[in-house]
């Protein structure tokens, strides 16, 4: 390789210092050289730069006191005199992560590596820096945001995990203690929702007093926050007339504070206070963090309250439904006692050969319409015991054959008197069943009668059952009547549901005779190819 031409009259060690000159003036990280007495002997551009000092005013100077902060100072100078005399230096040829101090004052934070080197047998230490202040804090806003994050996707309510959101963004500086405050809607006065201290002493108390305050309109710091829609700085709570907390501030030894608003859809809804023992200035760097946070959890705010609306509507609808029912069984109770005696009476004097034919007719004609009433008023009557859980069952084996035989001599007369056919095929060949036979036997019924009651003169009715499976009785009523759409095929099981049709009843006899159904564990379900296409009831139970 051929040798570079040396400028004239260079010597090797003056050309040393020129490249040394040209490393240092290049460097991107800080170089700051530093002697045996802790004195600065180089400076390079790089940390004239991030220190905020010229060269020329720091070499001769002590290190320690120019770019070290007040605290650590001490301890620096005890670990210079140590490894003078031992040798021993901890922090040397590895790289840490220290706080450093500019010539303004303002606090960095530093990523150091320090190599000692003997120059004329006396040790001169070379550090070389890397400000590392902005990419800590985007890490640590980073970590903040991810962990108030996901606090607030946890099913927790605000007061569960209001402290640790607090915890978490007062780690982001020197704050001791944290409040959020929320608005009530009743009111709009806003009230301490959770709160956060430092393990520092006298907080206590201040915590307290914050829990009891509540703020009206603009006052004190969370009202002027919310007022203004915006982040606010208090240099100093314990000397601010404003400050509706300031005696206990005082107690606390707090001072500085930092507020801002927590914004649901519709605006703010809250507000987040930190408080620290220093006094505080505005920082750009935690306004960043809140400007997010602030959003996040308002809605966190806002959906939670919601959920409690909704949750009180829910408790209200249910209470109200309640009242109804009792409210229907007393009234069905109160309206089928006095009718017992009537129907008595009305009967034996039907049948008293001692009446006028005319008397008689009429005395009938009483009774039928007291019997139709007295069923109406019974079906209610169960409706309430069931949706009240109060509907019991006395099971006992029986023939359903001989249930349903019953059912349809019930309704043979309708039958009759609308000219309908009517067909029965008992085919099922195991009938027997474990069930309440009275209470089948009403299911049984309810669904002749609708067959008969839905199906237009001459039309007819088909009564089958048959073993589906050997651990089955099924039992099917078609009719050729006025039919079911099918998006009414599943709603005319609901109590009250009537589709289409206004005969007498309340719609209440599917839906009873689905829930006695089911409370044997078997099933009833509704057929129909359509409106004037007939309809099949299908009733499946467990055979023995
Ligand atoms: P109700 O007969 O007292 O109205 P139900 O609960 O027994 O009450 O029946 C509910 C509704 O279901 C009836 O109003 C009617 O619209 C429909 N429905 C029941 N059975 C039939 C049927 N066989 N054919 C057509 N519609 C029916």
């Amino acid at each position: 390789m051929e040798n570079a031409p040396q400028p004239p009259g260079q010597t090797p060690s003056e050309r040393l210092s020129e490249l040394n000159r040209a490393i240092l003036e290049s460097a991107l990280d800080c170089i700051i050289t530093m002697d045996a007495d802790g004195l600065v002997r180089e400076f390079n551009p790089a940390a004239e730069r991030v220190f905020g000092y010229r060269r020329e005013d720091v070499i001769g100077q002590e290190l320690a006191s120019l770019i070290i902060p007040p605290v650590l100072r001490e301890r620096h100078r005890q670990g210079l005199a140590k490894y003078l005399e031992t040798g021993e230096g901890p922090v040397l040829g590895r790289r840490i992560e220290i706080a450093a101090v500019r010539a303004d004052g303002t606090e960095i934070l530093v990523e150091l590596a320090i190599t000692p080197l003997q120059v004329s047998g006396r040790p001169t230490f070379t550090a070389y820096l890397r400000d590392i202040t902005e990419r800590v804090r985007t890490e640590r806003r980073r970590v903040a945001q991810y962990s108030v994050a996901s606090l607030l996707a946890g099913p927790s309510s605000l007061r569960e995990i209001g402290p640790q959101i607090l915890q978490t963004i007062a780690a982001s500086g020197d704050w001791v203690f944290g409040a959020i405050w929320v608005k009530r809607e009743l009111d709009a006065a806003l009230k301490c929702a959770a709160t956060w201290r430092s393990e520092a002493d006298g907080l206590a108390e201040f915590e307290e007093v914050t829990r009891a305050t509540s703020l009206i309109g603009s006052k004190g710091l969370p009202g002027r926050v919310l007022a203004s829609e915006d982040a606010v700085w208090v240099p100093d709570v314990a000397n601010d007339p404003a400050f509706v907390r300031a005696s206990a501030a005082q107690v606390a030894n707090l001072h500085g504070a930092f507020a801002f608003p927590l914004c649901g859809e519709g605006g703010p809804i809250g507000v987040l206070e930190l408080f620290s023992h220093s006094t505080v200035h505005p920082d750009e760097d935690l306004l960043q963090l809140v400007e997010a946070l602030g959003s996040q959890i308002g809605l966190f705010i806002h959906r939670r309250q919601m959920q409690k609306e909704l949750q009180r509507q829910k408790e209200a609808a249910e209470a109200a439904n309640a009242a109804k029912d009792q409210f229907l069984a007393n009234l069905s109770h109160e309206l089928r006692t006095p009718l017992t005696p009537v129907l008595i009476w009305a009967g034996a004097m039907a049948g008293d050969e001692m009446l006028s034919a005319d008397m008689r007719d009429g005395m009938q004609m009483v009774c039928r319409n007291v019997e139709l009433e007295a069923r109406l008023i019974d079906d209610l009557l169960d409706l309430t015991r069931i949706t009240r859980g109060k509907l019991q069952l006395n099971l006992r084996n029986a023939d359903a054959h001989e249930l349903l035989r019953h059912a349809v001599e019930i309704v043979r007369s309708d039958i009759e008197t609308r000219n309908l056919t009517l067909h029965v095929a008992f085919e099922a060949t195991n009938g027997s069943l474990t069930v309440d036979p009275p209470r089948l036997q009403q299911v049984f019924w309810n669904v002749l009668r609708n067959a008969a009651k839905f199906t237009p003169a001459r039309g007819s009715i088909a009564v089958r059952t048959f073993n589906r499976t050997p651990a089955t009785f099924n039992v099917e009523v078609a009719d050729t009547g006025i039919g079911i759409e099918p998006q009414h095929l599943e709603k005319i099981f609901d109590a009250f549901e009537q589709v289409g049709s206004r005969g007498e009843g309340l719609g209440l006899g599917l839906a009873i005779s689905k829930a006695v159904v089911e409370m044997h564990g078997g099933s009833i379900r509704a057929l129909s190819p359509g409106a004037g296409k007939g309809a099949t009831f299908a009733i499946e139970l467990a055979a023995m």
